[in-house]
């Protein structure tokens, strides 16, 4: 079986494009991380959607998006893709993924398999992911409004995030182990001229405590060990995304950021490969723009695919 296209990723991205392709008639199949879950899946509440006045869980977003795209025909398997390889055929390539253990060929490969927030890894930050734990101020901010909330990173999206959240929340602490912020001088400035925020510096996140959401933190002061217990409603962990990338080092083009390369058609430098969503070279990383995303890759993806079978429309 050589699929038109394989889809590595079922958020909003991959499942866009799925809807696409499958509807324009290319043979489609979806693979997903079963563990690695989309990151909208975590969104309790995505109220920047449009269509959704009320607001939508970031899981019944992604129920609704994948039925339209089985309702077009995609089929869907749940694993973990762990390397990409091309095949040679009448010099043209077929793609095939690895997939524990298994191979899977396709005439094209559609990458959207988004990122995943760094995590602090202290006790507490499972418990109440999604209870006073975010990793996304957009997102969640509006819930914290007349609230006190804390920001953990030092570098620009984190002080961008604490400006953010001054528009809601009626204190802002930010968090950074270091003595100095990273963040761009300009965003430093503006920080230290608003009032809400209150720079902790040299203090690191031990616990993030509470009984059924967030109540607190346990900060070390990095110069002293000394803890102290810092009250809040909420806390933003800033500290970076890692793309979900690994599997395609070596054969595309990443990058410093480890995100892949893509041009505005997204298209890879290897013809046939396309990459959407969170996973690319993009600024804004959000539900509407993996969307976005998604429909042109898979346009591109038509094309190409058309192209390969020669019944392209010229
Ligand atoms: C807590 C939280 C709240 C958010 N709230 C909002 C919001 O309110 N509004 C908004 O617009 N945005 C929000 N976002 C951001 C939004 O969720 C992301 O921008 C969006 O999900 C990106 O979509 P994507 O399809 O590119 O990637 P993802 O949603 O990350 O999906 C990636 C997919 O790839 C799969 N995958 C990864 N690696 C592999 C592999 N090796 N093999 C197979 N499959 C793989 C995963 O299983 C997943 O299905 C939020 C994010 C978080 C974390």
């Amino acid at each position: 079986m050589v699929y038109d296209t394989i889809i590595v990723g079922a958020g909003p991205a991959g499942l866009t494009a799925a809807i696409y392709t499958s509807r324009a008639g290319l043979k489609t199949l979806v693979v997903e991380d079963p563990v690695i879950l989309s990151q909208a899946g975590y969104a309790c509440c995505i109220e920047n959607f449009p269509g959704f006045p009320e607001g939508i869980s970031g899981v019944e977003l992604l129920q609704r998006f994948k039925k339209q795209a089985v309702t077009f025909g995609t089929e869907f398997l749940s694993l973990v893709v762990s390397k990409l390889n091309a095949k040679k055929d009448n010099n043209q390539n077929i793609w095939t993924i690895k997939a524990e253990g298994a191979e899977y060929q396709a005439l094209s490969i559609i990458i959207a398999s988004g990122a995943r927030a760094k995590r602090l890894n202290v006790p507490g930050e499972d418990k109440f992911c999604g209870k006073g734990v975010s990793y996304c101020a957009t997102c969640d901010g509006a819930f914290f409004k007349d609230k006190a909330v804390a920001v953990v990173g030092g570098g620009n999206t984190a002080i961008d995030e604490a400006l953010f959240l001054t528009r809601f929340a009626n204190k802002v602490f930010v968090i950074h182990r270091r003595d100095r912020l990273r963040a761009d001088t300009i965003l430093q400035e503006r920080a230290k001229q608003d009032k809400k925020i209150e720079l902790l510096l040299s203090s690191s996140v031990e616990e993030i405590s509470g009984s059924q959401k967030v109540e607190g933190l346990k900060l070390k002061d990095v110069n002293t060990n000394n803890i102290k217990d810092l009250p809040c409603d909420g806390v933003f962990i800033s500290i970076g995304y890692i793309p979900n990338t690994d599997f395609a080092k070596g054969l595309l083009e990443l990058n410093e950021k480890e995100r892949i390369v893509v041009g505005p058609e997204m298209k890879t430098a290897k013809e046939g490969i396309f990459a959407c969503g969170d996973c690319r070279n993009t600024p804004l990383r959000q539900v509407i723009t993996a969307c976005g995303d998604g429909a042109q890759a898979a346009h591109s993806c038509r094309l190409y695919v058309e192209d390969f079978k020669g019944i392209a429309y010229k």
